[in-house]
Parts: C-alpha cells; sequence; structure tokens
C-alpha cells in the first residue's frame, strides 16, 4: 500500500474549518479505497503563530516541508495583521520557494448547481485558468521613496522573463491538449503594458508552434471578463498573468456558483519540490468561527492533490461523491442553502461510504 507524506497548513480564519472537513473526507475515502494511505502532519503556521514569534513561519520551515508528498492550505489572513505581511510570510514564501510556477484553477458547475448567469446552461461553463505563479506583478519589487510625503512615489514592477514566460505557456498549451476541446486563451494587456505583456503574445505564437492540435485565441484581459459573463461556453482553458489570473479566477468561482467551491493546486511541474493544495477563498473572517463555511473548495482542492500524486480514481470519486451531495441539494448559504460545514462534510463521507460515489 503506498502511503502519502501530506503537510496541513489550515492557517487562519476559516481555513481550519475546511482543512479540518478535507481531512476527514480524505480519510473516508483511504479507508474506503484500501488502495493508499496518508500520514498527515499538521504545521500551526500563520497569524497566530506571528503574534507569538513575529514571524509566519520558522527559519528552516521550508526545509522541512520538502519533505513531504504534499502540502494542503487553508488560508491565511487575520484582521489585525496587514494583508502583505501574512500573505508574502506564508502562502507566497511557500509558492516561491518551491517553484510552485504553475497555478491551476477549474471551474465547473456542479451537478445540481446553478450559475447566476441567465443563459448558461451547466455544461457551458467548463473552464480551467492557469495562473503564473512565481513572477509578474507579484515578483515583490518595487519601492516607496518621500515616504509619508506630498512627493511620495511608489513603484510596484512586474517582471517578466522570458524563462517564465515560456515554462508557463508550455505548461498550459500542454493541459489544453489533454482537455475534450483542446482550446487556450492567452489573456494579457498588451495594448497598455508594452514591454511584458508583448513578450507574452510573442511567446504563445511560439509556444503555439509546437502544439498544432491546440487552437488558440488572444483576449486583452478587460475584455475577458465580458466574454466570461456573455459567451462563457467559448472559452475551454486559459492562461494569464498572476495578477490578471487571480482576479479572473475569483469571477469565475462566483460564476460557477460560489467563490466557497473552487480549488487551486500550486503545481511545481518538475516534481523537485511539493507541490501545494488550496481552496482558492481566502480566510473570511466574517463566518469565521460560526460553522457555515462551504468545505467543497477543500474538497474539490483535496481531489486535485490526490489527481498530482497518481491516485487519479480516488481523486474522481471524490468529487463524485461531493455532487451527489451538490446534486441533493445539501448545500451551505453561500450557494443558497442553510446546512452547516459538517452536515455537508457527513454528507460526503455518507456518500464515500455508501460506495454510492
Ligand atoms: P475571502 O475569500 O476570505 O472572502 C470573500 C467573501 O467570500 C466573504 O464574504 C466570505 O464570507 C465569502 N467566502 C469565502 N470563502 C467562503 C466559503 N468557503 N464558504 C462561504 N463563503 C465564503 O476574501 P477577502 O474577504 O478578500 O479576504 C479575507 C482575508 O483572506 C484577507 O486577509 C485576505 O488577504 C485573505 N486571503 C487569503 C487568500 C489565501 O490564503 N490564498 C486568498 C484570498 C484572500
Ligand atoms: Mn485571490
Amino acid at each position: 500500500m503506498k502511503t502519502y507524506r501530506i503537510a496541513s497548513i489550515p492557517g487562519d480564519g476559516i481555513g481550519p474549518e475546511v482543512i479540518g472537513a478535507g481531512l476527514d473526507v480524505l480519510d473516508a475515502l483511504a479507508r474506503r479505497d484500501g488502495g493508499f494511505a496518508l500520514d498527515v502532519k499538521a504545521f500551526d503556521y500563520g497569524s497566530d503563530y506571528y503574534r507569538r514569534h513575529g514571524v509566519m513561519m520558522p527559519d528552516g520551515a521550508l526545509e522541512r516541508l520538502k519533505a513531504f508528498d504534499a502540502i494542503y492550505f487553508g488560508a491565511v489572513g487575520a484582521p489585525d495583521i496587514a494583508d502583505h505581511v501574512t500573505l508574502w510570510g506564508l502562502r507566497l514564501a511557500i509558492c516561491q520557494g518551491f517553484d510552485q510556477y504553475a497555478n491551476v484553477r477549474p471551474t465547473r458547475v456542479l451537478r445540481g448547481l446553478d450559475s447566476p448567469l441567465r443563459a448558461c446552461a451547466p455544461a457551458d461553463l467548463d473552464w480551467v485558468i492557469v495562473r503564473e505563479n512565481s513572477e509578474g506583478e507579484y515578483a515583490g519589487q518595487g519601492g516607496r521613496s518621500h515616504r509619508g510625503h506630498a512627493e511620495e512615489v511608489a513603484t510596484e514592477v512586474a517582471i517578466f522573463t522570458r524563462a517564465g514566460v515560456a515554462r508557463i505557456m508550455r505548461f498550459a498549451f500542454a493541459l489544453a491538449a489533454s482537455r475534450p476541446r483542446r482550446h487556450l486563451t492567452v489573456v494579457t494587456k498588451s495594448n497598455a503594458q508594452r514591454h511584458g505583456m508583448v513578450l507574452w503574445d510573442e511567446v504563445a505564437a511560439e509556444t503555439a508552434r509546437d502544439f498544432p492540435e491546440v487552437t488558440w485565441d488572444k483576449m486583452l484581459v478587460d475584455a475577458m471578463t465580458v466574454r466570461m459573463v456573455h459567451a462563457p461556453a467559448s472559452i475551454d482553458t486559459v492562461v494569464a498573468t498572476n495578477l490578471h489570473a487571480d482576479i479572473l479566477s475569483d469571477l469565475a468561482a462566483a460564476l460557477a456558483g460560489s467563490i466557497g467551491i473552487a480549488p487551486t493546486a500550486n503545481v511545481n511541474p518538475e516534481r523537485n519540490y511539493p507541490s501545494m493544495f488550496e481552496p482558492i477563498h481566502g480566510s473570511a473572517f466574517d463566518i469565521t468561527g460560526k460553522g457555515i463555511a462551504n468545505p467543497v473548495g477543500a474538497f474539490w482542492t483535496a481531489s486535485q492533490m490526490l489527481e498530482h500524486l497518481g491516485e487519479a480514481d480516488a481523486a474522481r470519486r471524490l468529487m463524485a461523491a461531493v455532487e451527489r451531495v451538490t446534486a441533493a441539494g445539501i448545500r451551505t448559504r453561500d450557494l443558497g442553502g442553510d446546512a452547516t460545514t459538517a452536515e455537508v462534510t457527513a454528507a460526503v463521507i455518507d456518500a464515500i461510504e455508501g460506495g454510492n460515489a
């Protein structure tokens, strides 16, 4: 039997609520499957750790995490600590430290759910957004001069390297090639941003030559938001920069029903470091501790993690169990239902144990 070593970092806010639910579901799945086991070690990194130690995670944390097959992550962010401190101190430190340069965000309308778009049949919305996850607008470059003075200038420099763009473009074309429709939309803003974004357009055209089986088109990011709303069925696989794809994928999640269902894989495709799996939502202070957070994003994320580990069957069974539950109308408030986190979790575990999934 294969045993996978999982580092869980529940983090802040609703992170521990949804990751706890996800671990219960994974446990049920492994017991039912019998073919694999998960050896989970929890790390208390996050805002509480910061309040005690002044850092989000200790020195040497990456060295410790390196030994795991995957990282299962909740969320970071607390009302009393600046968001850039928590984000850079933990999540981005792991993504960049482990060269998880491909952020993969599937979106589709799960069984029984509706898109808020009036003219969108569930089958019309089946997308994967690939987010460049290592450079671009989140390269961390920039600075402030004359701080606090009227003449203050702040720069936020987006860095795009040919190597960085080429590797995400190749990843996105290959992913598009593996999907039934084999279509890729390359999103940029090359009318206004005439250096980095023009490099994206050039590298896209060069990469496309190696993937003749993939059809592709280009969109400016502002026009892309309109296309997502008016012509969802025209979209299949999407690749965009760190910032653009961050925004587009929140919109995508909302168009599929709720931000509470959407998953993310931060993938290190070369597999020389662990990849990290997390729901796309944040720590959601407004609902923390109420027991009403939607755990589906954490379940879908767990399914992505199983697929990455090579347990594709278990990954499929997990999503089938989730969709039995959404189809049965057992939903949290963000999806218009009244079920609690615990009720949705119990229903998914039932579906797994009943073997109905
Ligand atoms: P958010 O995703 O936490 O919340 C946005 C809205 O969606 C809130 O109304 C929230 O209640 C709702 N929501 C989110 N997840 C839900 C779920 N599972 N079930 C039901 N409703 C859900 O975004 P925000 O409010 O912009 O950010 C809150 C904090 O989270 C900030 O500190 C931010 O920096 C952080 N954040 C972290 C990550 C991450 O760790 N990857 C991502 C986004 C935001
Ligand atoms: Mn985001």
